[in-house]
């Protein structure tokens, strides 16, 4: 299995956040706060159990921890490959975004040298100062051209109130230095916000759900290859999808053309993994072999990772 949407501060299991708090914050007070969602309240009360990982996240030590032993873990559940992202200003605040930067990319690189292949995305927000988004896009550009670790970067947070033509100027850079990108769209908006993700350079989409209602963005996303990076449990949850299994938009999208990956998000805060996914929507073998393909196929450009592609011949299956 290929896992290409999966947040970091929204995956560590209750034990692992456990053993962060001794290990790294056994001498400060780190008030906890539910990290899984209970089903009610929306996209705002999903936002809030992501607290207390964040305050467990702010030293460089405890994001290298907390990295490998995510991937140690999926990689055990029979992960293959996964692009785990995060924010790293987030954790550290604009001055503390390099030093959280070089953990995270020798947990992937050291990782990888051991055969658990982990991609790192940096994510931009929503809501914060270009200055710090541009940073945290500059600090993944340098890393990618390094090839150990991080992979791509990510645009997250709150759609509803932040559009994407707030962020045309990190787009601008992250186009002209070729770095890879994928933009979290149609998740609080509708299909305009994906179509518009598309038009700024993002090669992939965090959800993408709402395109499914607009055949000319379906259109668009078929003919330039941008892959639906696809979330069931996490949309049914925060209302991004409201039309129940029968109707979502993951068979439409195979058929029509797009390119499209199940993963889970979330697997702490929404409760579930890759393995409940599938089975939550009833994927069978043929459709499990072709998000496979599509999610090697889209797997950002990873020297990191470099083995584990040779080893599966990228682009041959
Ligand atoms: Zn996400």
């Amino acid at each position: 299995m290929i896992e290409l949407h999966l947040h970091l501060d929204g995956s560590l299991s209750e034990s692992e956040l456990n053993e962060i708090k001794r290990k790294f914050y056994a001498s400060e007070d780190v008030p906890y706060t539910p990290v899984r969602f209970d089903g009610r309240g929306g996209l705002g009360e999903y936002l809030k159990c992501f607290r207390y990982p964040l305050l467990l996240l702010r030293k460089p030590e405890s994001v290298y921890f907390a990295i490998c032993a995510l991937s140690e873990r999926l990689h055990a559940q029979g992960e293959e490959y996964c692009e785990i992202r995060f924010a790293p200003a987030l954790s550290a605040g604009i001055e503390g975004v390099a030093e959280i930067a070089d953990a995270a990319e020798r947990a992937a690189c050291d990782l990888n040298g051991k055969g658990v292949y982990t991609g790192i995305v940096f994510c931009c927000m929503r809501g914060a100062p270009e200055k710090e988004n541009l940073a945290v896009a500059k600090t993944a550009a340098d890393k990618i051209r390094n090839g150990k670790g991080v992979v791509g970067v990510d645009l997250a947070g709150d759609e509803g109130r932040y559009p994407n033509e707030d962020y045309s100027g990190i787009f601008a850079f992250l186009r002209e230095s070729e770095t890879p990108f994928t933009v979290h769209a149609g998740e609080a908006r509708g299909a305009e916000s994906v179509g518009s993700a598309i038009l700024f350079g993002a090669r992939r989409i965090g959800h993408g759900v709402a395109a499914a209602s607009d055949e000319r963005v379906i259109a668009m996303m078929r003919e330039r290859g941008v892959l639906a990076e696809m979330c069931y449990t996490s949309n049914l949850q925060t209302g991004a999808w409201k039309g129940g299994r029968e109707g979502y938009p993951l068979r439409k999208f195979i058929s029509e053309g797009v390119k499209v990956s199940l993963n889970s998000d979330n697997t702490t805060v929404s409760g579930t993994d890759l393995k409940r996914e599938y089975s939550l929507l009833g994927i069978n073998g043929e459709e499990a072999r072709i998000l496979y393909s599509r999610a090697f196929e889209a797997a950002f450009p990873n020297a990191a990772a470099a083995a584990f592609f040779v080893n599966r011949g990228k682009g041959h299956l």
